[in-house]
């Protein structure tokens, strides 16, 4: 039935031994690279009126220049072998989009800074990483266990690889991505319930207006953080770069950055595992942030929203479910149109907050009326919609076969498994 990859990510609590360890193989991860990276343009200067030499030349091995330098010899070797292949990923993709093979362009591989926010990548081969869920503790290559913080008490699937990452306010953490085996066996249309089909229209004020009007507890974090952080800031500011106070500062900073990070992801999480819970069917407006938020001159309000985060943990909940996610087309005017009748009221501004359909008389509260119509293109995707009601220009995103089963496409899988 075809696999999903999930990540299981999780604070670490090293020793200082194991921080040592953890430390010195970022240094080297990173040193690998940027040394890969330098003679990469040396020869490319070297040969560029070559080709055939250019292309045909050795370049050295993380081997060679582990034999090179003794001060990689303790590193995890599967982390410097993932290393150079970051780099030659960095190449390839900055050759295809000068190829125009992608659409966004990607720059020449840069050589990584040394700062306290970086991360390293290692991969599972025999038991080399190991989760202990009743000791809540992990084993990595070359470090062995390291204690862990975490609710769960399991999590399925066959390890692939971790990622061991420190973040800004220097803080340790893996992301362990598992293959799990996806157990499609298919949602039967007609089982469904009306009032298990929701239909959410999202509201800069109140993050979604469902269609009865509900909305969930929402908080502006980015608003409410922002003196807080403005102030901090300044600090940092007035602060001589690169001295202990300016470090000391920055590091606020980046604590505040990462409170706001930590409470958005957290009610983003939460709220989006209850929906799935509820529902067997989500309708959400698909939507191009960049265009509305440069649209509407709300660009923080927006991007403080974290709504697309929100509709990806919805699509892999979903998906992880046997659920339905449905994305209205974006030019689908849901406030627009009539979820009795169908009729679409050109006339309607931003700024009606109730109207009354010329059509077919009914009084509309505009959200709400926006949660039904996205609702009624659920209720149509499972043969339960009006029959008078015929929302126009509306497609589905989801892969499944109509009224049978649901069904992900294998490159649906794909873009999820890269994006969990
Ligand atoms: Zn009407």
């Amino acid at each position: 039935m075809g696999t999903i990859h999930k990540a299981f990510k999780v604070r670490l609590y090293p020793t200082q031994e194991q921080q040592d360890f953890l430390n010195q193989n970022l240094g080297a991860c990173r040193a690998l690279y940027n040394m890969m990276l330098f003679e990469r343009i040396e020869v490319y200067k070297q040969f560029k009126d070559n080709k055939r030499e250019l292309f045909e030349y050795k370049y050295k091995t993380e081997k060679e220049y582990r034999q090179e330098f003794e001060w990689m010899k303790d590193a995890d070797s599967a982390s410097l072998q993932l290393s150079r292949i970051a780099l030659s990923k960095a190449y390839q993709n900055f050759f295809k989009g000068l190829a125009g093979k992608h659409k966004v362009k990607y720059g020449f591989p840069k050589f990584k800074k040394k700062r306290v926010g970086s991360s390293y990548q290692t991969a599972r081969t025999n038991n080399n990483i190991m989760l202990d869920f009743k000791e809540s503790k992990i084993k990595l290559p070359k470090v062995g266990w390291i204690s862990f913080k975490d609710k769960r008490s399991e999590f399925s699937g066959i390890i692939k690889s971790a990622t061991v990452s420190r973040s800004s306010t220097g803080k340790y953490f893996v992301s362990v991505l598992f293959e799990q085996e996806l157990n499609l066996s298919g949602v039967a249309y007609d089982s469904i319930d009306e009032s298990q089909v929701c239909g959410l229209d999202m509201s800069l004020e109140k993050f979604f207006v469902n269609q009865d009007g509900n909305s969930p507890a929402y908080e502006r974090l980015y608003r409410k953080f922002e003196p807080k952080l403005k102030k901090a800031q300044r600090q940092m500011s007035k602060k001589k770069k690169g001295s202990k106070n300016w470090y000391k500062a920055s590091h606020k900073v980046s604590v505040i950055h990462e409170t706001i990070a930590n409470k958005r992801k957290d009610f983003t999480q939460k709220l989006s595992t209850e929906l799935v819970r509820k529902n067997q069917v989500i309708v959400v407006e698909s939507l191009s942030l960049k265009g509305m938020s440069q649209a509407l001159k709300l660009g923080k309000s927006v991007m403080d929203l974290g709504y697309s985060e929100f509709v990806r943990q919805l699509q892999y909940k979903t998906l992880c479910n046997n659920k339905i996610l449905i994305q209205a087309d974006k030019w689908f005017a849901s406030s627009k149109t009539c979820n009795i009748c169908g009729y679409v009221n050109k006339n309607l501004q931003l700024s009606d907050r109730k109207w009354d359909c010329p059509n077919c008389g009914e009084n509309h509260d505009r959200d709400k009326n926006a949660g039904r119509n996205l609702k009624n293109i659920g209720l149509k995707e499972i043969g339960q919609g009006l029959p008078e009601y015929t929302p126009v220009e509306n497609k589905t995103s989801g892969s499944f076969r109509k009224k049978t089963t649901k069904v992900c496409s294998v490159k649906q899988e794909k873009a999820l498994s890269q994006q969990i």
